[in-house]
């Protein structure tokens, strides 16, 4: 069998790899849309594909409760249901499950807690989100992890740790279809580089697909996210894909790029363009203001987006100001492209051994870094609407 991951050029610590999965082919480093709850919203399968998304992530602890893992299985999984034809990666849902201070309960074999729909009691096990996200079919599944809150004190995080590395060996075990769905495990650790670089090892002797860095983008400081991401990166396997989970706006990801991280999700992009807030090549743009009341040209004059061929800002301005769903529709669409892009960017940087002279170039481009503006900033910590959880789907 061809090996599920190969890194086919380096260029200092970053990678350019290629993710095979049964319904696609993942060329990395790779941003994956978010669409918690099997789309990503207000974006149809078709457009996501004409973006140049390579793959979804969707999110169990939604899932599950509602419309349900029975449901999706009945109708033939996750691609039948969806309409998503390329690869999909499911979040266990860990993250969303500990956001629910007060209406969770957590033991030594799992966590109990209640859906924030209608109260029901729900459990999830280290084997049971294997075997649901094996049932749905997704491509890639995550293990159950313990994400600690930030702050947390280093005894709590390393015992968070501890009960987390159990729970990967026992996800490993309960492996069903290894061939058609890779499992990840999780870094945690919070923002203690010994605990960090102890749980990258312990995971490194676990037969995972790939390895994934947790617990970021739950409220610390950016210099703490970055050194999380330098100590873990170099700390995981070199020849297994490295996930970054939840982060975040184009200069992390250039960073994390740059530390040899391969995969990223963020609801940024998304979120911030339902929001009027757009990324472009010069900068971002609260298309809200007046200036652009009267503004002819498009959002960004090099983007290929199907909004930015035809629709002039002052349009987007009208209609993000008049509450319009296009609105908001045009935003994503455009901030998704913007995203995927960048992604691209990087990749052709890395395949010519330019990254650090490309990534010196945007420095100073507003876009990449700008949070005082952002009404979603990733140490917002947030919570998307109808449910628990910050940055990660
Ligand atoms: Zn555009």
């Amino acid at each position: 069998m061809e090996p599920r991951f190969e890194v086919l050029a380096r260029d200092g610590a970053a990678r350019l790899g290629r993710l095979r999965t049964p319904h696609g082919v993942i060329e990395t480093p790779a941003f994956m849309p978010v669409g918690t709850r099997g789309a990503v919203k207000g974006v149809t399968p078709q457009e996501l594909e004409a973006a140049g998304a390579q793959v979804m992530l969707a999110n169990l602890y939604h899932l599950t409760l509602r419309p349900g893992i029975d449901t999706v299985e009945q109708l033939g999984g996750i691609h039948a249901f969806t309409g998503w034809r390329g690869p999909i990666l499911t979040d266990s849902g860990g993250f969303q499950v500990f956001s629910l201070e007060g209406m969770r309960r957590i033991d030594e074999d799992g966590v109990t807690f209640r859906s924030h729909l209608d109260g029901a009691t729900v459990r999830f096990t280290p084997a049971g989100v294997v075997s649901a996200q094996e049932r749905l079919g997704v491509d890639i599944a995550m293990v159950l992890d313990e994400c600690p809150p930030w702050p947390v004190d280093e005894g709590r995080a390393r015992a968070a740790w501890e009960r987390t590395l159990e729970w990967a060996r026992r996800a490993v075990a309960a492996r069903r279809r290894p061939e058609a769905t890779a499992l990840f495990g999780i870094v945690q650790g919070s923002s203690y580089r010994a605990v960090r670089e102890r749980a990258a090892a312990d995971l490194a002797g676990l037969p995972f697909d790939g390895f994934a860095i947790g617990g970021v983008s739950v409220g610390e400081p950016e210099a703490e996210r970055r050194a999380v991401v330098e100590w873990t990166a170099p700390a995981l396997p070199r020849e297994r894909p490295r996930y970054l989970m939840g982060v975040g706006t184009p200069a992390d990801l250039a960073h994390a790029v740059a530390c040899g991280v391969d995969l990223f999700d963020c609801v940024l992009p998304a979120r911030n363009g339902r929001h009027g807030l757009l990324y472009t090549r010069s900068g971002l743009l609260r298309i809200r203001n007046a200036a652009f009341r009267d503004d002819p040209g498009p959002i960004d004059p090099l983007c290929a987006c199907p909004v930015c061929a035809r629709v002039p800002r002052a349009m987007l301005h009208h209609l993000v100001r008049a509450g319009e769903i296009t609105g908001a529709v045009y935003g994503t669409l455009h901030n998704l492209r913007y995203f995927l892009d960048f992604m691209a960017d990087l990749r052709q940087a890395i395949a010519s051994c330019r990254l650090e002279t490309r990534l010196r170039s945007r420095s100073g481009t507003s876009a990449d870094g700008n949070r005082t503006e952002s009404p979603d900033s990733p140490s917002s910590g947030s919570a998307e609407s109808g449910g628990p959880g910050g940055l990660r789907s």
